[in-house]
């Protein structure tokens, strides 16, 4: 199973979390994953220790970084996603509507099917939202 497809939703909501919180030269600290997470400290902490195992970030004195692997990841994600959402956007559904239908799959499709999905769309350059999507290619998480 791809790595994408084993993780869970809140677990892949804690990684963008960390991407947000962290800067140049500190780390995510637990409180502002929490908080963007909109979950109790311990709560987001469960979601932090699986994504430490898949190697997906790196702790150190209680802050949180993403490694290359959970950047790699993350690129992989945003494409998924934002090509669910070109698609869903193809049925009518506005650019929001696509970002919450594309969120129930996002996780769940192959990396071959999105492959797929992205010549069949003509290798879109953005989502519905003008965000970019990350061009076709080998898979980066
Ligand atoms: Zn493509
Ligand atoms: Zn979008």
């Amino acid at each position: 199973m791809e790595l994408l497809q084993r993780l869970t939703r809140r677990q892949l909501d804690a990684l963008r979390a960390v991407e947000a919180e962290e800067t140049p030269t500190r780390g995510a600290a637990l409180n502002g994953v929490a908080r963007r997470l909109g979950v109790s400290a311990p709560a987001a902490l469960e979601h932090l220790g699986p994504l430490e195992r898949l190697g997906l970030i790196e702790r150190r004195r209680g802050k949180s970084r993403v490694s290359p692997r959970g950047r790699g990841c993350l690129t992989e994600y945003g494409r998924h996603h934002r090509v669910a959402e070109r698609l869903f956007g193809r049925f009518g559904f506005s650019a929001d509507a696509a970002c919450g239908a594309a969120r129930e799959v996002d996780l769940a499709l192959s990396h071959r099917t999105v492959e797929r999905l992205c010549a069949a769309e003509g290798h879109p350059a953005v989502c519905p939202h003008g965000e970019s999507i990350p061009p076709c290619g080998p898979r980066r998480g």
